[in-house]
């Protein structure tokens, strides 16, 4: 009996889940991980220990019910080798071996610097909101949500919900870029249901934070709006422009990536021979579009490429709204002019736009200004330097987080290849 395809999913967000099911069904033998301790990714956190229900109830349901190995809290730090990846996790590291594999590693929130931002009371929008979901009291708090992207709305919905005042829900795109997602939101039933849960919402559009102000935390959010500059006293700013793909696995393994996205093909084939990429790794587009491609990288990876093919004009579809919603939340220019020279954009170094001055390029204000060199490892700062200043943000070192001695020897020595 011909032996069975080692499937490896990293990422166990909407289009992780779906791509292992898909190759489970394919006849693969599939590994599903995630370095939550929960599968969902960022859409479903919190829903797989709840009672069933909405959306990921479908979802969760096949996954119990299947074969599929799932390794949570487990991240992948490492490439040894081809065919290899090396973890780490509760039980210490380990490495993981697969004939393919899918990277479905999600995107995470982009952080534009302004003054003032690094006081405490300033939060990313979905990071309040996975703090909230997490278990953290809002009820009471004036909220002010800013930035950009559909998450925005989200976030601000689901704080009313558990009780915080939202005072404004600051959007800096303009009415006229936004208005043109109507007719494509028409043929999305699901996203009208939704946009219902966000009637009432004080929502401003075209209007961005220009400063935060208080002494040891946020008092008041200053904003530039149509109507001229609002000064708001508020308890939280949930602040976040957008989403942008985690291109750290894809570029350790040497993928090629290109407008910040990993490149794909249709059948989501990256450069890397045995390696697809779903969800948001390869570009920003929603939940929908993570599921379609989840499915038909499964399936491709599986082998099953006549049914993968039959995927491809849902999956096209999706992509496309991708595309639209891009264009309709393309940041505006005056969004580079905020931060001054004495405003921090690496907060792990604590490095200030005025320390930057001297250097052309991130390599450099890596190697020599220690940008992007802390904690983090730039995947707050570098997103901002890109956008500020146009900078790569340069390839991933080997961990990809912060880790131990005694883990990354775990994580890089393979025991089938001394
Ligand atoms: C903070 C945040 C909050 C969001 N909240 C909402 C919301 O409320 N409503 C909404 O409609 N959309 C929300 N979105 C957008 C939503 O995530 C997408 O629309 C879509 O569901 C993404 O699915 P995905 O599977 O592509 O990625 P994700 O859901 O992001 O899943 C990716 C998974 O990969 C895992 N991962 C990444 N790297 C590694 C690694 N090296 N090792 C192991 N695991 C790894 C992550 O832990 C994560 O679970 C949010 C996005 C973000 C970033």
């Amino acid at each position: 009996m011909a032996e069975r395809l080692r499937i490896l999913v990293a990422g166990a967000g909407p289009a992780g889940l779906a791509a292992a099911l898909a190759a489970e069904a394919g006849g693969a033998a599939v590994t599903l991980v995630d370095a939550l301790p929960e599968p969902g990714g960022q859409i479903w956190r919190g829903r797989w220990s709840a009672p069933p229900g909405g959306a990921s109830a479908p979802w969760f349901r096949a996954l119990r019910a299947s074969a599929v190995d799932l390794r949570l809290g487990r991240r992948v730090v490492t490439a040894p080798a081809p065919g290899r990846l090396g973890l780490t996790g509760p039980d210490g590291p380990e490495i993981l071996a697969y004939d393919r594999l899918v990277l479905a590693t999600g995107a995470r929130e982009r952080f534009l610097p302004f003054p003032g931002w690094t006081l405490p009371g300033v939060l990313g929008a979905g990071g309040l909101q996975a703090l909230v979901k997490g278990g953290l009291d809002v009820r009471g708090q004036r909220v002010v949500v800013a930035g950009s992207g559909p998450l925005l709305l989200a976030v601000a919905a689901h704080l009313r919900q558990q009780g915080a005042r939202v005072l404004l829900v600051a959007e800096q795109a303009p009415a006229a870029a936004l208005l043109g997602l109507a007719p494509g939101m028409l043929g999305r039933p699901r996203l009208l249901v939704q946009a219902l849960g966000f009637l009432g919402l004080p929502l401003c559009l075209g209007a961005w934070v220009t400063q935060v102000t208080g002494s040891d935390r946020l008092a008041a959010v200053q904003l530039a709006t149509p109507g001229g500059p609002r000064v708001l006293e508020a308890d939280l700013l949930a602040c976040g422009f957008g989403l942008v793909p985690n291109l750290d696995l894809a570029r350790l393994l040497g993928c090629a990536i290109r407008a910040g996205q990993v490149v794909v093909d249709p059948l989501l084939r990256t450069t890397c021979p045995g390696v697809f990429a779903a969800g948001e790794a390869t570009g920003i587009g929603g939940v929908e579009k993570s599921l379609a491609e989840g499915r038909l990288a499964g399936l491709q990876a599986a082998g099953q490429e006549a049914q993968a093919r039959r995927r491809l004009p849902a999956a096209e579809r999706t992509r496309a709204w991708g595309r639209a919603l891009e264009r309709a939340y393309a940041l505006r220019p005056e969004l580079r002019g905020l931060a001054g020279p004495d405003t921090v954009l690496c907060r792990c170094e604590e490095v200030t736009l005025g320390d930057l001055q001297p250097f052309h390029g991130g390599r450099e204000a890596r190697l020599h200004g220690r940008c992007g060199m802390g904690r983090c490892q730039g995947r707050t700062c570098g997103p901002a330097a890109e956008f500020l200043f146009g900078w790569d943000p340069g390839g991933p070192r080997q961990p990809l987080v912060p880790t131990t001695c005694a883990d990354l020897i775990g994580a890089l020595s393979d025991p089938e290849n001394p």
